[in-house]
């Protein structure tokens, strides 16, 4: 089966899905087995589930019929076939990668250009390299733009992920402390996020730029096309300014308050609306976007709980982004409690870098300090400390925090979330 055959069938599809759970009537499914299954095996289920073509790496179970068909590699040929889709479709696509805050950005981005146009954006976090592809292959013929997230922890991955997608414009929101395991430390991550600087250099394509991180600018320097934000001189210039604890942005008079928490989250804002405006999107219209977007999926969500103030953050943390949510939290006024849980994924520097957030943690004085994993348990003999979130869940059973407000933050693997009931 080559990709110019397949491409028809594609066109005709309702959409594509790798999740046999998920396939609906004209699908196509791609069967990507995993060590120990064979996902060939549900082909014929899915045909019968009304699956319009199936992919599968197991030549047994091609089927004469002309809808399952073999292919040496499933991803390998989603890839192209990705590829295949985006050389055909005429639209600007908005790459955007960095250590934190891509999802938030790419939100933000998608509510920001809907005012005007039809956007079509990475689904939840599908980041990688299947996650990519398969957000290439949802744009349909009515979408106008593309918004594209691109996740890495190792080398390689962003050059990958942009030969997909190819994008038009591109974005790297920071370059930050997060898989140093599988970057090979900082310097290593300012490198392999920078893949997306290198393909968008050699096709002369347009890079944003926050003037006031001094990574992105020393590496765009001298560079065109480019669109810059962050200071006065820069080609859109905005205001910070919070309410209610929420990240505000104020442009040439007109005031938009968000419902983010976290100043970082100003840079995120700056970003979704300087392509909005170089996009021609009036402020007025910007404005209402960043007033409705609502975060969802715990991150640096606000919520209200018996009179208290909870910060959400449990989605994900790393050094950097740990740092920036403790800095701000500390700026919240009244009694403060937070529930810390370890960052994962750091290597060797994993000891060193939960010293330093706890340390920070002492240094900012807030009332009540709870760990929660077993690496802030091993270095952490100052305050409360707990393996895991059953544990801390079993405290709070028992325990009622007073605090006026309180932060939960922590890495995805420690599911801190689930603590939310108890407090
Ligand atoms: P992932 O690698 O899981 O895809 P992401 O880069 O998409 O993460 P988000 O999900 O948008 O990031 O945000 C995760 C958390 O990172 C937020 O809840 C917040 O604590 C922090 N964060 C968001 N934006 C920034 C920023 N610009 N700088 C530092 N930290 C940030
Ligand atoms: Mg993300």
């Amino acid at each position: 089966m080559n990709i110019e055959q397949f491409y028809p069938l594609f066109l005709q599809a309702n959409k594509v899905t790798i999740d046999s759970r998920k396939i609906e009537n004209n699908d196509i499914f791609f069967a990507f087995s995993g060590d120990n299954f064979n996902a060939a095996t549900l082909a014929e289920k899915a045909v019968s589930e009304g699956a319009l073509a199936v992919i599968v790496e197991d030549k047994e179970y091609e089927n004469t019929n002309g809808n399952i068909f073999y292919v040496p590699s499933t991803l390998d040929f989603l890839q192209a076939l990705a590829i295949h889709h985006r050389n055909k479709l005429n639209i600007p696509f908005i790459g955007l990668t960095g250590s934190n805050g891509k999802t938030t950005t790419k939100e933000l981005i998608h509510a920001v250009l809907s005012e005007k146009y039809n956007v079509q954006c990475t689904y939840g976090n599908l980041n990688n390299h299947i996650g990519v592809p398969l957000t290439i292959l949802s744009i349909r013929p009515e979408h106008e733009m593309a918004v594209i997230e691109m996740g890495a922890n190792h080398q390689k991955e962003i050059e990958l992920l942009c030969s997909l997608s190819k994008p038009d414009f591109g974005y790297i929101t920071n370059f930050g402390k997060a898989h140093l395991e599988g970057f090979g430390g900082f310097e290593g991550v300012i490198k392999g996020k920078s893949e997306l600087y290198d393909y968008l250099k050699t096709f002369h394509k347009t890079i944003i730029v926050n003037e006031n991180d001094e990574i992105q600018r020393d590496k765009t320097e001298n560079y065109d096309p480019k669109i810059t934000f962050g200071k006065p001189d820069s080609d859109y210039y905005f205001e910070a300014f919070s309410e209610n604890h929420c990240v505000g942005l104020s442009y040439q008079g007109t005031r938009a308050l968000s419902k983010l928490t976290g100043n970082y989250n100003f840079t995120n804002l700056c970003a979704a609306v300087s392509l909005g405006l170089h996009f021609g999107i009036e402020m007025s219209k910007i404005q209402h976007a960043i007033e409705s977007y609502t975060p969802t999926n715990m991150r640096s969500q606000i919520v209200k709980k018996e009179g208290r103030t909870l910060v959400l953050d449990t989605y994900n943390a790393n050094p950097s982004s740990m740092m920036a949510s403790l800095n701000n939290f500390v700026t919240f006024e009244g009694t403060k409690s937070i529930i810390i849980g370890d960052m994962l994924e750091l290597g060797n520097e994993s000891e060193l870098e939960h010293q330093i957030i706890l340390k920070q943690a002492l240094d900012l004085g807030f009332d009540q300090i709870i760990t929660v994993g077993r690496n802030f348990k091993q270095i952490n003999q100052t305050t409360l400390s707990f393996e895991n979130t059953q544990e801390l869940i079993e405290y709070l059973k028992l325990n009622k925090i007073q605090s006026e407000n309180i932060l939960l933050k922590a890495s995805r693997g420690i599911s801190l979330e689930k603590a939310l009931d108890f407090i």
